[in-house]
C-alpha cells in the first residue's frame, strides 16, 4: 500500500512495480489538487499515477499525456477563456471530459477512477483518498505579488487554490498557511481503510509532506487507520541535501513549519505513524537525528533518476519495512 501524490509517488510506483512485479499494490491518490476548469474535473495527482504506469505519460515533463495537442487551449484563449496557465492538452481533455460526464450521472471518484484505469491499466489498485470534495487552498499575503500577479484590490491576505499557488505563481511568495478545504468533513473512499487494513506494507513515497500525504492523512481516520494497522511504515524522503530534489515543497513546509531537511521531515510526520525513514547518502549526517526521533534510519541513494535505480530504493524501503517488523 502506497500514499501517492503526482511525479514523485508515481515515479516511485513505477520503480516498485519493477521491484516486485508480483505484489498486489494499492495506491490512495490525493485529490486535494484536484481542480475544477472550463466545467471539467481534473485530478491532476490520479491522471499522473495512471498515466506513469498505463505507459500515456509525457516522460520529460512528469505530467500530462505524451505526443500531445493543444488545440484546444488555444481555441479557448481565442474566445478569451482562461485560466491560460493550466497547460491542458487535447488527449488530457479527453480524461477530463469523461471523468466529468461520469460524475455528473453520479458515479462517484473511486468508481470513475476505476474505469479510467481500465483503459490505462496501471497494474495497480488506485483509489482516490476520498470521493468527497476536498481542495488545498494556500494563504497568501497579496503584498508579496508583483504587480502583474495581484490583479484588482488592496492588499490582504487572500487563500487561493493550490494549482493557483503552485502553477501560476509557481510558488514565488511565501505560503503562510496550507489548508485541505473539506477534509475534515471527507470520509475515506470506498476500499481504503480495507486496504489499509489488509495492507502488508504502508509506504510514503518520496512526495510532497504536506499538499500530497499531507493531505491525504487529513482525512479523517487515515492517520488512525495507518497507525492502528500493525504494520511497518517506511517513508522515503523527498528532500535531498536540504532541498526538494524538484519543485517547491520547501515553500508548503514552511507553512506548516517544518524545515526542508530529510530529518525534518521525517519529525513530522513522527513516530506514532512513521516505523522506518530513508534518507540520501548525502544526508547520512540527518539518520541519528531520526533514529533519536524514534524511527529506524538508513541512507540509501534516493535519486529516482531512471527505473532501476528507483527499483533499488522500492527494494531498501521493503527491506527496512522487514527489518522493523522483526
Ligand atoms: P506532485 O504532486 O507532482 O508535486 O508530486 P509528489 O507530491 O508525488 O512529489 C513531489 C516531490 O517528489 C517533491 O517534493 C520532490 O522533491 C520529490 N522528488 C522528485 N523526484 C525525486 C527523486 O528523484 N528523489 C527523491 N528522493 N525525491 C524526489
Ligand atoms: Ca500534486
Amino acid at each position: 500500500m502506497v500514499l501517492a501524490g503526482g511525479i514523485g509517488g508515481a515515479r516511485f510506483l513505477r520503480g516498485l512495480k519493477s521491484a516486485v512485479p508480483d505484489a498486489d499494490v494499492t495506491v490512495i491518490g490525493n485529490t486535494g489538487d484536484d481542480i475544477h476548469l472550463f466545467g471539467l474535473k481534473v485530478c491532476p495527482d490520479l491522471d499522473t499515477v495512471m498515466y506513469t504506469l498505463g505507459g500515456g505519460i509525457n516522460e520529460e515533463q512528469g505530467w500530462g499525456r505524451a505526443e500531445e495537442s493543444f488545440a484546444v487551449k488555444d481555441e479557448l484563449a481565442a474566445y478569451g477563456v482562461g485560466p491560460e496557465w493550466f497547460g491542458l492538452g487535447d488527449r488530457d481533455f479527453a480524461t477530463h471530459i469523461v471523468r466529468t460526464q461520469m460524475l455528473s450521472a453520479g458515479y462517484p471518484l473511486s468508481a470513475v477512477t476505476e474505469a479510467l484505469c481500465a483503459r490505462w491499466q496501471p497494474g495497480v489498485t488506485l483509489l482516490p483518498m476520498t470521493d468527497d470534495r476536498v481542495e488545498t487552498h494556500v494563504l497568501i499575503d497579496t503584498a508579496d505579488l508583483d504587480e502583474s500577479q495581484r490583479g484588482e484590490g488592496g492588499e490582504s491576505r487572500k487563500a487561493v487554490h493550490f494549482q493557483e499557488y503552485w502553477v501560476r505563481l509557481r510558488a514565488s511568495v511565501d505560503a503562510h498557511a496550507v489548508v485541505p478545504v473539506g477534509a475534515e468533513s471527507a470520509k475515506p473512499a470506498p476500499g481504503v481503510l480495507d486496504a489499509i487494513a489488509d495492507a502488508d506494507v504502508i509506504l510514503f513515497p518520496p512526495s510532497n509532506p504536506v499538499v500530497s500525504v499531507g493531505t491525504i492523512l487529513a482525512v479523517p481516520g487515515m492517520r488512525e487507520a495507518i497507525a492502528e494497522a500493525g504494520v511497518p511504515v517506511v517513508g522515503l524522503s523527498p528532500i535531498v541535501g536540504d532541498a526538494p530534489v524538484h519543485g517547491m515543497a520547501d515553500k508548503v513546509l514552511a507553512a506548516v513549519g517544518v524545515e526542508s531537511t530529510a530529518a525534518a521531515v521525517a519529525q513530522h510526520y513522527g513516530s506514532g505513524l512513521l516505523d522506518g525513514w530513508l534518507v540520501d547518502t548525502v544526508d547520512a549526517g540527518s539518520t541519528q537525528a531520526v533514529e533519536d526521533a524514534g524511527i529506524r534510519c538508513r541512507a540509501v541513494p534516493l535519486m529516482m533518476t531512471g527505473t532501476d535505480a528507483t527499483a533499488a530504493m522500492a527494494r531498501e524501503a521493503l527491506a527496512l519495512a522487514e527489518e522493523v517488523s522483526a
